[in-house]
């Protein structure tokens, strides 16, 4: 895979930015371990490593690496993130706080998990300005690479910056035997590519945004591999996983050379955000990122399907205002992006009336979009969560009212415009909802 020369290295898109791709290096074989060393004295010439993991983490991969480090003669601690009252550990203030207290010092993090360790050490080793390394243990989530941190500061949920990994490990056989539910996440969350980067290109032909199409065709050539032969997962074939593995990885490169999480990231993750901050606020447990993006990421191309079967759009006037019943607490904090994209609604309401513009959004989107029923029938083979009542909230089936809520009022919580502020302005989103609901999800 010609990509993999992209680590590392720096140069001139045609986009116009400078791009920098800050991670070095991917080692996804079965003797990855064996480049622990040399990778770790390439990023420091310290010796003092520390390797910070869970109970379950720690046991898959974390001692492996503690014993492979220590024969470099380097001094290596480890720190255990604990579990807080019999659940995995959340990435969270609390926990950070913990282990800037009680973590060794150090000159080198090794990170052993999946998405909550991760951005536990993106986030300590940035406050430390230490580097880090990843030790991969699942294909399940796309911020590997990424230089974002995903976490929740007093109880809200916030996305910030930090700085991305030097490298990633990954051993096949781990990636391969993780749970069944984890990498149906992560292709849930590649899913959304085909209809994030259609949200990304509307944002571009509305409000002459900022786009990259180097960013957007970085994995051209994965993409085939898991949604020709969705079955590959379900079989633990090697290539698909290596597919979807390196999909992850180089989407989460997308996001950090572009600056923004717009190539992965579309009206499908509104949803997916607002399922997360309504559990959050009901003091509730939400599901896994991917499964919700992958279900979500359906209904996205069934309503650009729906929104492009049209001739001449007539827009409705969108809500006023947004919902406080629905969003409660966080209400005011929905109100002030909702004021942005109100604006946005408004604009490209003016803009769209014309045929012409109609006609060439159309032209320019259709082309690239996945069909639902490629994206559905993609999930269901391989085992993936493909109906919203797989969703789990709270441990049960997502209700059925709950999930309507939720899609008629994601929109409203950030400023990005998406395919569900069109489905706003046309009036599908509410009139046709119900329908598209019952018929794709
Ligand atoms: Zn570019
Ligand atoms: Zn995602």
């Amino acid at each position: 895979m010609n990509q993999i020369n992209l680590l590392g290295t720096a140069f001139d898109c045609s986009c116009g930015k400078h791009h920098r791709v800050p991670t070095k290096s991917l080692y996804y074989q079965p003797d990855a371990f064996d480049h622990l060393v040399a990778t770790a004295e390439s990023v420091t010439d310290k010796k003092r490593y520390l390797v910070v993991a869970d109970s379950r983490t720690y046991e898959i991969a974390g001692r492996r690496v503690e014993n492979v480090l220590r024969q470099s003669g380097a001094t290596v601690d480890r720190f255990m993130v604990p579990d807080i009252k019999g659940e995995p550990p959340a990435a969270d203030d609390i926990t950070r706080d913990h282990i800037l207290d009680n973590a060794p010092e150090t000159d080198l993090y090794f990170a052993v998990g999946s998405g909550v360790i991760n951005d536990l050490v993106k986030w300590v080793s940035f406050l430390r300005k230490k580097p880090f390394i990843t030790i991969a243990t699942a294909a399940s989530m796309n911020g590997y690479a990424s230089a974002n941190v995903a976490a929740t500061i007093g109880g809200l949920k916030v996305l910030f910056h930090a700085d991305a990994c030097q490298a990633v490990f990954a051993l096949p056989e781990i990636i391969v035997d993780a749970p069944d539910e984890l990498s149906s996440a992560g292709l849930g969350d590649v899913l959304a590519k085909s209809v994030s980067s259609a949200d990304w290109k509307l944002n571009q032909y509305l409000f002459q945004d900022y786009y990259c199409q180097f960013s957007v065709d970085l994995l051209k050539d994965l993409e085939p591999v898991y949604l020709e032969n969705p079955n590959g997962i379900r079989r633990k074939d090697p290539v698909a996983f290596q597919a979807l593995f390196h999909a992850l990885l180089f989407s989460s490169i997308a996001m950090t050379i572009t600056g923004t999480s717009s190539p992965a990231s579309g009206g499908e993750h509104l949803i997916s955000h607002t399922l997360d901050m309504i559990a959050s606020r009901d003091g509730r447990k939400h599901d896994f990122h991917g499964r919700q993006v992958g279900v979500a990421s359906i209904l996205m191309a069934a309503l650009y399907e729906k929104v492009f079967s049209i001739e001449q759009p007539k827009f409705v006037s969108p809500p006023q205002k947004v919902d406080a019943g629905f969003w409660g607490s966080l209400t005011s904090i929905v109100e002030t992006e909702y004021e942005k994209k109100s604006r946005k609604m408004k604009k490209a309401a003016s803009i769209l009336q014309e045929k012409e513009k109609w006609e060439g959004l159309k032209s320019l989107i259709k082309p690239n979009l996945v069909s639902p029923t490629k994206l559905k029938n993609c999930l269901s083979e391989a085992g993936a969560a493909h109906r919203y009542q797989e969703i789990r909230d709270n441990d049960q089936p997502l209700e059925s009212d709950k999930f309507r809520k939720v899609v008629l009022n994601a929109n409203q919580m950030r400023e990005r415009f998406t395919i569900l502020d069109l489905a706003v302005m046309l009036g599908i989103i509410p009139d046709q909802i119900d329908s598209l609901i019952e018929d794709w999800v």
